[in-house]
């Protein structure tokens, strides 16, 4: 079996592994002069590589539920055991696993270390161009120059994080591609009156509506920029704040009760606002005020510029409301800086054990071209991985 895989990121590296070691002669072609460039900047340099948790995705929910069933943090586990990787023991907060030295470089030189003794062939600066199917073979061009395959594996990933787009070699075989959207991005918001506030980061809990409607929240750290708000939870919500920006009127309520020593740890990753907060804020603002007096009453618990704007509030009641729910107006979302992009490839066109097409045998795709999406917290490696692993496998099974 000769197989191509078109992308030496997470999935395709993944995937040529296994297809090497199920016996195939494989060839990974990469357009940029070296593979894994985008692994190096996941999780701040630190590679969130899965979760612990419940399978948490949007869109492709059913093909990455069905996906980790199988190739479950176990199995990832022992795929990254063979790479000589350590993953730390634990979990860190919310179920994310990173590696044990905490850093996505030696993620990338454990893949590469594999690759080499799996005997792949490694063609980076050779972007493909096109894929066609002559006499029951792919033919393949990449750089310039055209060679024949058995099976190909495409697992070109998404536009996120300066990544390309190169869903055509999928559209070529009759592929339905869902418009892809950031979905993992920082939130635009009017900040005139916030200026103040800019590189703050806070832990928090966002609750997005539209419209006065309530429609999702999340929590973890949040960070003021010069446009908006940024950091885990707020790109969390940045898909939903672009529908709900469709329909009118999109709003975030920031609940700082996370930075007070009031509110239990469990509400730091809430699936819904709690409704107590604000009364629990204001009993601990007038403990306070007797406590500790006006003129001091934020000091010690909040940043200084955030303490001054809550301040100014002469009413108790204000300023609880103002702790727990905040409001600002969100305008867009930062679309160039998103991490990953709801869209691609449809998933139901594929079959949910192989990953190969249902339009073309001998193609298969993994990793991020899917129009899988999941949260933030290891959720999108998780499937790359998954997928990865799925697809090289069964590509290495296929008679030629
Ligand atoms: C800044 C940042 C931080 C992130 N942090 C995390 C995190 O901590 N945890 C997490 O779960 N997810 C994170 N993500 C998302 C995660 O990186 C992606 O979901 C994942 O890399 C997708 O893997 P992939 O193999 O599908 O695509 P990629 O890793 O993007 O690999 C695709 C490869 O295909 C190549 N390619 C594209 N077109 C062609 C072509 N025509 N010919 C040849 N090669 C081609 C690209 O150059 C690329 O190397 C982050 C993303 C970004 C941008």
């Amino acid at each position: 079996m000769k197989i191509a895989v078109i992308g030496g990121g997470a999935s395709g590296l993944a995937a040529a592994i296994e297809a090497a070691e199920g016996g195939a002669d494989v060839t990974v072609f990469e357009k940029n002069d070296r593979v894994g460039k985008k692994l190096l900047a996941t999780g701040n340099g630190r590679c969130n590589l899965m979760n612990a948790g419940p399978p948490r995705y949007h869109h492709g929910a059913r093909l990455a539920g069905a996906l980790l069933q199988c190739f479950d943090e176990t199995s990832i586990r022992a795929f990254f055991d063979a790479c000589g990787l350590v993953i730390a023991r634990e979990p860190e907060e919310d179920g994310r696993f990173y590696p044990a030295c905490g850093q996505a470089a030696v993620v990338l030189d454990a893949l590469r270390w594999r690759t080499e003794k799996a005997g792949v062939q490694i063609r980076t600066g050779n972007a493909c161009q096109s894929i066609k199917r002559s006499a029951g073979r792919f033919l393949v061009t990449a750089g310039g120059e055209t060679a024949a395959f058995d099976a190909v594996i495409l697992a070109c990933g998404s536009p996120a994080g300066g990544g390309t787009d190169a869903y055509h070699l999928a559209s070529a075989f009759g592929h339905t591609l869902i418009p892809p959207t950031p979905a993992l991005c920082p939130l635009e918001c009017d900040m005139r009156t916030f200026r103040a506030l800019k590189g703050i980061r806070v832990q928090a809990i966002l609750s997005l509506y539209g419209n006065g409607h309530f429609i999702a929240c999340a929590g973890g750290e949040c960070l003021f920029t010069d446009s908006g708000l940024s950091g885990i939870c707020a790109m969390q919500l940045a898909a939903q704040a672009q529908d709900a920006l469709k329909e009118g009127l999109c709003e975030i309520h920031m609940d700082l009760s996370p930075l007070l020593d009031f509110c239990p740890r469990r509400h730091f990753y809430a699936s819904k606002p709690a409704d107590n907060h604000e009364k629990t804020a204001l009993s601990w603002l007038e403990e306070r005020r007797a406590r500790i007096g006006d003129t001091h009453l934020l000091r010690g618990a909040l940043s200084r510029p955030m303490a001054e704007m809550i301040e100014k509030n002469n009413r108790l009641a204000d300023m609880a409301r103002m702790l727990t729910a905040w409001p600002f107006r969100v305008t867009g979302v930062r679309a160039q800086s998103a991490q990953v992009i709801r869209g691609g490839v449809a998933s139901d066109e594929v079959d949910e054990e192989t990953l190969e097409s249902c339009r073309m045998p001998g193609l298969y795709f993994c990793g991020e071209m899917l129009d899988v999406d999941g949260d933030c917290g290891g959720y999108n490696l998780m499937f790359a991985w998954a997928s990865g692993l799925a697809a090289g496998q069964a590509a290495a099974r296929r008679k030629e």
